[in-house]
């Protein structure tokens, strides 16, 4: 397997950095290649803005989207991004790997999000008609590669459980498994959350790093979320509502978009 591992932690010698060197030496003994980006020791740019666009007229306004799809299309990207799709194309397997601060991912990370998913490569691509509605949610560029996260928390299980109070992680976690990664075509896998780790002893880190292992050697093999496929005939199209047929009675939110 080729692996990338998007990295976003500030302190190499932090649990998230001990727990990156456990995986990446798992999958390297299991003879994958594997590339890192880590956005904070690679002084990643977290923010979209004009420099973004170097053939944006000083006096054009900035419309992001706009920018970024003729940006993309002219290959006039800036030179960090432009390699950033360069390892995702060459990689097959994603992984995203964070500390959880304030309910999502650091800043850095939604940055990398923002700018190195540009508009005709991530998004805004496929054919709109009766049947289909682009290349999204399962399709797009990514189709047939996998992606999981790798997430600390500070936090308890019972915290993050169905009926904890700082709302159930798979719906904290929804708008980036759903929403970052299945949107441009990949198949997520369940997310490697370790909980409450900000007075992890020795033996705890020890199971934990053997835990992390274990999802590193079953990556090829874990069954992915079931999300629903977009063009697959359970929703409307254009109005993207899931068929009221479907989901189960009493479901909403976003486990509709999770097949029974
Ligand atoms: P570190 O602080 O590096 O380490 C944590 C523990 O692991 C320490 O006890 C350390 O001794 C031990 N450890 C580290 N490395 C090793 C090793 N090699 N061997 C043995 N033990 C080791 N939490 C939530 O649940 N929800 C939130 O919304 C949330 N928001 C936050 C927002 C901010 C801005 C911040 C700063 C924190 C927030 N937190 C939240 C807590 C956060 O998720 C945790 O602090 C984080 O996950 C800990 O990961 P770390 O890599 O920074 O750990």
């Amino acid at each position: 397997m080729k692996v990338l591992l998007v990295f976003a932690h500030p302190e190499r010698r932090s649990l998230n950095g001990a727990l990156r060197d456990a995986a990446v030496d798992e999958l390297v003994s299991l003879g994958h290649e594997v590339r890192v980006s880590d956005l904070y020791a690679d002084g990643w740019k977290a923010q979209v803005d004009r420099l973004d666009f170097p053939q944006l007229g000083a006096a054009e306004r900035l419309q992001p989207s706009r920018a970024s799809k003729q940006a993309y299309a002219a290959d006039a990207l800036t030179a960090d991004v432009k390699a950033e799709h360069e390892k995702l194309r060459w990689a097959d397997t994603l992984l995203l790997q964070f500390p959880l601060w304030w309910f999502t991912m650091p800043a850095i990370l939604k940055g990398w999000v923002d700018r190195v998913y540009s508009y005709g490569f991530a998004y805004g691509v496929g054919e709109h008609n009766d049947t289909r509605w682009g290349d999204r949610y399962g399709e797009g560029v990514f189709a047939g590669k996998r992606a999981m996260l790798i997430v600390t928390t500070g936090g308890w299980q019972e915290h993050y459980s169905a009926r904890g109070i700082n709302g159930p992680i798979d719906d904290l976690l929804f708008p980036i498994n759903h929403g970052i990664l299945h949107y441009p075509g990949y198949d997520v896998l369940p997310p490697f959350v370790a909980y409450k780790v900000d007075r992890m002893d020795e033996a705890a880190f020890a199971a934990t790093a053997r835990a992390l292992r274990e999802r590193m050697r079953a990556l090829a093999t874990t069954p992915p979320i079931p999300y629903r496929k977009q063009n697959g005939g359970d929703y409307f199209i254009p109005s993207m509502e899931l068929r009221p047929a479907l989901g189960g009675r009493g479901a909403k939110g976003f486990a509709l978009h999770v097949r029974e």
